[in-house]
C-alpha cells in the first residue's frame, strides 16, 4: 500500500469557527475552556477528514492559536522581556494572544510583536524575537497533549514542527532590547537544540514513530555557513531517535539539495508543483533506506490534480523506491480553502474543475489507489471522472476568448512609453495648478456600518439599484464637501462602493469566480476570500467612471479616479495554471488600461494605480527576481501609458520595502508614487534617496492603522526629514495608507492637521 500522508490541514474550519471563537474569546464573551473546547472540535473534525480521506499519517501541531510559529515561538520559551514573562513558568496562551496582538483578556496590554509574509504567500507569521544568550526551554506543553488528544481518538499521529534553522531564520534581534539588533542567529543553535532534542523524546516516549520537521528555507537563497549548519543540527537531533521526515516546500532545492547529502534523516519530503524538475537530483542525493516524499498535489491552488501527470511522475525512475516513496500534497494545505462542498452557489461546471483542501486529500487518495488497485473499477470510474473534469476544463469556451486572443496578440504593438516626466508634469502642472507640498489620500474613507449595509443589502437584492446609487452618491458628496473643507488639494471619491480592492475589480471582470465561503487565513484570526480567475479576463464595461465622473462633476478640485494595479490584483486571487502567471498578468492589464482611458475622457486628470503587492510577488530565489520585475513592470506601463502627458499617474505600496527594486519602481514611472514610511521614520525613502528617484513621492506622514491623531508639528517634521533627502518640489503630503478602517472623528483630526502641516512647510 502507498503510504499517503498531508504536511498540514487549514486550522480555521469550514465556517471560519476558529475565528469567531478567537474574537469572541477576546472579546470577553467566552472562557478560555471555551475557547479550547472549540479548538478541540476543529482539531477533532479536521483530523477524522484526514482520517477518512485514508491517510497513513495524520500530522498534529498544525493547528493553531493566532500562528503555528508563534506556537512554537511559545513552545520555547522564547518570550520576549517585555511580556513579563515569569521564569520557569509554562507561557500562558493569553501571552500567546498578547505577542500576536498586543493584548489579551488578561495580562498587561504590550508592544506586538512583527508579523511578516510566510515566504511567498498571504499568510502571515509573528516573527520570532531573538536575544543573544537567549534561553530556551519546553514551556508550554500544548504539542504533546495534542498528540495524546489525536491517539486518544485512534489516529496515527505524525507531528509537525518548524525546522530550527527556519525558525532561527526566520527570527530577528528583538528591537526592544539593545544590542539585539545583529544578534548572531547560528550562534543561539546551541542553546536552541538541546530544547528540540528534548521535544523529539518527549514525542517519542508518546509512542510516536515519525516526525516532520519543516525546513522551507532550503527554498531560499541560503549563505554557506546556514548550509553548513544543517549537517551538525541534524545530527543532533538524531539523538533523539526518532524518524524525522524534513520538510521542504515552495521550491525546488537547487543548490540547497547538495545539503541532504549524508543527512541524517529517514526522509525528505519536496515539492514538486513548484519545483518539479527536482525529482532526480533529490532522489540521486538520498540513500535506498530514505523516505522521499512527493508532494503532487498543489497546495497553494484551488484546480482540480492532473492525475495522470502526477502517476507519471511517480513512475519515474527516480520515483521508484517501493515502500520509501510516499504521497502528500506540495505542501499544508493552510493555504486554501476547506471544502468546496461548502459551496451552493458556484456553478456545476466551475466546481468540477476545483478542489479545495477536503478535495485534495481525496485526490491523493485516488492518485494511491491508482497505483495500489490499477483494475479495480471504481478506481478506475474515479481516475475518469477526474479526467473528465480536466478535459472539461480545458475545453470549455468559458475559458478561451476570441476578443482576448486578438487583443494580447495586438498587445505589444501598444505602447508603454510616456514622454520624460520632466516635460509631462509641467503639462500637470498646468492642469492642476496645485501648490507645493500637495495633499491628498490614498483613496478609502471611513467604512461605517451604514455604507456596508447599503451594500449588503444592495448585494442582496433587498435594496435597488436606485435607491443605491443615490445612498452611494450621498456619500461620495458628504467626502468630497468634507474634503474641500478640510482643504485638500487632490481629492478622492471615498471608495464607498468597494468592499475589497480585489473582489470590487473582479466582480466587474469577466473571468472571476467568487466562492462563497473560500476562506483562507491570512494572519490571526484574519481571513481572505481570494477570487478564482479561471478565463480569460475582459472588461465588459467600465468599472470606476460613473463614480468617479459624479465625484469631480461635485468640485473643481482634481478628483483621483482610484483602481487597483494587474499585479495586485493577480497576487490577491487564486490564479489559473493552464497559462503564466504573466499573461493573466497582461490580460489585467489591458483591461485596466481601456479604464484608465476612459477615466480620462471622461475627465479624470488624476488616476491613481494602486500595487501595495508589487513586491509580494517577488519570487523566492534572486535569480528569479529580474524576470518577475521586468513583466510586472510592463504590465504596469501598459496600463497607464494610453493617457496624454497633461493626465496625472499616480501608484501606492504599502508595507513594501525598496531598496532592492528601486530600478523596477522607477521604471513603473508613475507620476507620483504615494508610500507607507512614517512607522520607518522616513528611512525607507533612503532607497529613492540614493537612486535620485525622478518622479514625484509623497511619503505617508502618518500611520492609519493607530486611531492616534497624529500633531501637526510631528508630520512638519517627518517631511523636513524627507525634504533633507529628496527635492522638496517633488513631494506630496498624504496618509501612509487609505482611510477605511478609522472612524470620522479620528479622520478628520488627522487630516486637518495634516493640512496644516502643508501649509507650514510651504511657509518654510
Ligand atoms: N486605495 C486603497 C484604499 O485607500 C488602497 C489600499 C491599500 O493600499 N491596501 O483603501
Ligand atoms: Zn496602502
Amino acid at each position: 500500500m502507498t503510504i499517503t500522508h498531508n504536511i498540514g490541514f487549514p486550522r480555521i474550519g469550514v465556517e471560519r469557527e476558529l475565528k469567531r471563537a478567537q474574537e469572541s474569546y477576546w472579546a470577553g464573551k467566552i472562557t478560555q475552556d471555551e475557547l479550547e473546547a472549540v479548538g478541540r472540535e476543529l482539531r477533532a473534525r479536521h483530523w477524522r477528514v484526514q482520517a477518512d480521506a485514508g491517510l497513513s499519517l495524520i500530522p498534529v501541531g498544525d493547528f493553531a492559536w493566532y500562528d503555528h510559529i508563534l506556537e512554537w515561538t511559545t513552545l520555547l520559551g522564547a518570550v520576549p522581556a517585555r511580556f513579563g514573562q515569569a521564569s520557569g513558568q509554562p507561557v500562558a496562551l493569553d501571552t500567546l494572544f498578547r505577542m500576536g496582538r498586543g493584548r489579551a483578556p488578561t495580562g498587561t496590554p504590550t508592544a506586538a510583536c512583527e508579523m511578516t509574509k510566510w515566504f511567498d504567500t498571504n499568510y502571515h507569521y509573528i516573527v520570532p524575537e531573538l536575544v543573544p544568550q537567549q534561553d530556551y526551554r519546553v514551556a508550554r506543553s500544548h504539542l504533546f497533549d495534542q498528540i495524546r488528544e489525536a491517539q486518544a481518538l485512534g489516529h496515527r499521529v505524525k507531528p509537525v514542527i518548524p525546522g530550527p534553522l527556519t525558525w532561527l531564520w526566520l527570527g530577528k534581534g528583538d528591537a526592544f532590547v539593545q544590542g539585539a539588533a545583529d544578534v548572531n542567529k547560528l550562534a543561539l543553535l546551541e542553546r536552541l537544540l538541546p530544547v528540540y532534542v528534548q521535544v523529539l523524546q518527549t514525542i517519542k516516549a508518546l509512542g510516536v514513530q515519525w516526525v516532520q520537521i519543516d525546513e522551507p528555507i532550503l527554498g531560499l537563497d541560503l549563505p554557506l555557513a546556514w548550509q553548513q549548519a544543517y549537517a551538525e543540527v541534524y545530527r543532533t537531533l538524531a539523538t533523539a531517535d526518532v524518524s524525522i521526515l524534513l520538510a521542504t516546500y515552495f521550491a525546488d532545492l537547487q543548490d540547497n539539495t547538495a545539503v541532504l547529502k549524508g543527512l541524517p534523516v529517514q526522509g525528505v519530503h519536496i515539492d514538486l508543483v513548484r519545483g518539479p524538475e527536482q525529482l532526480e537530483r533529490v532522489a540521486g542525493a538520498l540513500n535506498d533506506d530514505q523516505v522521499l516524499s512527493l508532494g503532487l498535489i498543489d497546495g497553494r491552488n484551488i484546480w482540480r490534480t492532473d492525475l495522470d501527470q502526477a502517476r507519471h511522475t511517480v513512475s519515474q525512475p527516480a520515483a521508484r523506491r517501493g515502500d520509501k516513496l510516499w504521497l502528500a500534497p506540495s505542501c499544508s494545505l493552510l493555504h486554501v480553502p476547506v471544502d468546496l462542498e461548502a459551496e451552493q452557489e458556484l456553478d456545476a461546471e466551475l466546481k468540477a474543475w476545483l478542489s479545495f483542501a477536503t478535495q485534495k486529500l481525496d485526490e491523493l487518495r485516488l492518485l494511491a489507489a491508482s497505483l495500489d488497485t490499477p483494475d479495480d473499477q471504481a478506481t478506475q470510474q474515479a481516475l475518469q471522472a477526474q479526467r473528465d473534469a480536466l478535459l472539461a476544463r480545458r475545453n470549455s469556451t468559458r475559458i478561451h476568448r476570441a476578443d482576448v486572443g486578438a487583443r494580447m496578440a495586438a498587445a505589444g504593438a501598444l505602447t508603454r512609453d510616456r514622454r520624460p516626466f520632466a516635460e509631462r508634469i509641467a503639462h500637470q502642472q498646468a492642469q492642476l495648478s496645485l501648490p507645493s507640498y500637495p495633499t491628498t489620500t490614498i483613496g478609502s474613507f471611513p467604512q461605517t456600518d451604514e455604507i456596508r449595509v447599503l451594500r449588503r443589502d444592495w448585494k442582496r437584492g433587498a435594496l435597488g439599484d436606485a435607491a443605491y446609487e443615490k445612498a452611494m452618491r450621498q456619500e461620495i458628496e458628504h467626502v468630497i464637501r468634507f474634503q474641500e473643507k478640510v482643504g485638500l488639494d487632490v481629492l478622492v471619491h471615498g471608495e464607498p462602493e468597494r468592499n475589497d480592492m480585489v473582489e470590487y475589480f473582479g466582480e466587474l471582470l469577466a473571468g472571476f469566480a467568487f466562492t462563497q465561503n473560500g476562506w483562507v487565513q491570512s494572519y490571526g484570526s484574519r481571513c481572505v476570500k481570494p477570487p478564482i480567475i479561471y478565463g480569460d479576463v475582459a472588461r465588459p464595461a467600465p468599472m470606476t467612471v460613473a463614480w468617479s465622473a459624479y465625484a469631480q462633476s461635485l468640485t473643481d478640485k482634481p478628483v483621483k479616479g482610484m483602481l487597483t494595479g494587474p499585479v495586485t490584483i493577480l497576487q490577491w486571487s487564486f490564479v489559473r495554471d493552464d497559462q503564466a502567471r504573466e499573461t493573466t498578468c497582461r490580460q489585467l492589464a489591458l483591461a485596466l488600461r481601456d479604464e484608465v482611458n476612459d477615466l480620462e475622457a471622461a475627465g479624470i486628470r488624476v488616476i491613481q494605480i494602486d500595487e501595495p503587492a508589487f513586491r509580494e510577488g517577488l519570487p523566492l530565489r534572486r535569480a528569479d527576481w529580474q524576470r518577475y520585475l521586468d513583466w510586472a513592470v510592463d504590465c504596469f506601463r501598459l496600463s497607464t501609458s494610453g493617457v496624454a502627458d497633461a493626465t496625472q499617474i499616480h501608484t501606492h505600496m504599502c508595507y513594501s520595502e525598496f531598496n532592492d527594486i528601486i530600478e523596477s519602481i522607477a521604471a513603473m514611472d508613475a507620476d507620483v508614487i504615494t508610500i507607507e514610511t512614517s512607522r520607518s521614520n522616513m528611512e525607507l525613502l533612503e532607497a529613492f534617496e540614493s537612486f535620485h528617484y525622478p518622479n514625484d513621492i509623497g511619503p505617508g506622514v502618518y500611520d492609519i492603522h493607530s486611531p492616534n491623531v497624529p500633531q501637526r508639528e510631528w508630520m512638519v517634521d517627518l517631511m523636513k526629514k524627507a525634504g533633507a533627502r529628496l527635492p522638496r518640489e517633488r513631494l506630496w503630503v498624504n496618509p501612509d495608507c487609505g482611510l477605511k478602517t478609522r472612524g470620522w472623528p479620528e479622520t478628520e483630526a488627522a487630516l486637518v492637521a495634516m493640512v496644516e502641516a502643508a501649509r507650514a512647510l510651504r511657509y518654510t
